[in-house]
């Protein structure tokens, strides 16, 4: 994987912990590790971004949904301490007609079980979502309510790695907000004054960095290509200039076979400004 994001301009890729539908993950190589670890130090690679699968859901309603949420993003979590770090990015889930107040609950009730188990070297990260379906985490408020709800039943368990560095964090995915009704391609200061308002800029650790098929506040979730969708090129240089992201790692999501990856990061870096 390393070597594949250098071939094609890459200093950060995001890669699935396992099978995106589910199921067992393959045994970690020590010796493939060792030398990722060397390649990516030799080449400059920064943060890697390991995404949960899509049916990871700890706001289910059936309980042996939410077990597997919680064995798979554990187990996630153990195989990611060999490489130290990382960040693990996941959808807090759908409430499936509980309510948004019970999905905080449940998604604050697993992270505090997993997190109180040791400190971890990964970061995790809670996506924006664009609500879609009953989503938690549609918007800012609902974020900030998931690592509030955490952190409260961690209490003064191992929240933090280290002095420095939170261990919950956020994902910002410029499709997802967009979608989510916060118009990034008008008002992007103004979107990022209230997620500073809201949850903190200081939680903001990765940008899934989409353009959007669908309108401002459309509540879809369908990414496009940089440049091709409704959020368009002219914001989208916007987000990769702004002082407050720029220094971010950037994952793009777009529908894109290699090839189009590697014209998308050469493309980005031409309206990276300085
Ligand atoms: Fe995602
Ligand atoms: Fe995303
Ligand atoms: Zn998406």
């Amino acid at each position: 994987m390393a070597q594949t994001a250098v071939s094609i301009g890459a200093n950060v890729f995001q890669f699935f912990t396992r099978n995106p539908r589910g199921g067992a993950a393959k045994p970690i190589d020590k010796a493939d590790v060792a030398a990722f670890l060397d390649y990516a130090a030799a080449n400059g690679i920064g943060p890697i971004l390991a995404h949960a699968p899509y049916t990871l859901n700890a706001a289910g309603a059936e309980p042996r949904v939410r077990e597997f949420a919680e064995e798979v993003m554990a187990d996630d979590l153990e195989r990611l301490e060999h490489t130290p770090g990382a960040m693990y990015n996941f959808h807090p889930g759908s409430h499936v007609g509980q309510g948004a107040e019970e999905g905080i609950n449940l998604i604050s009730g697993m992270l505090s079980r997993i997190l109180s188990k040791k400190p971890y070297k990964t970061t995790v990260l809670l996506e924006t979502m664009s609500g879609k379906g009953s989503e938690v985490g549609r918007d800012f408020a609902e974020i900030r309510a998931i690592i509030d709800a955490t952190e409260s039943k961690l209490g003064n368990q191992a929240i933090k790695q280290s002095d420095n560095q939170t261990i919950l964090g956020v994902c910002l995915d410029t499709c997802h907000v967009w979608d989510g009704g916060y118009d990034i391609a008008d008002d992007l200061d103004g979107v990022l004054a209230e997620f500073d308002r809201a949850v903190g800029l200081g939680r903001l650790k990765a940008i899934h960095f989409n353009d959007s098929m669908n309108a401002l506040g459309a509540h879809k979730d369908r990414h496009e290509r940089i440049g091709k969708g409704r959020i368009g090129l002219d914001a989208l240089a916007r987000v990769v200039n702004h002082p407050k992201l720029r220094d971010l790692p950037f994952y793009l999501e777009t529908p894109c076979d290699l090839q189009g990856y590697r014209d998308e990061i050469a493309l980005i870096k031409k309206l990276r400004k300085g």
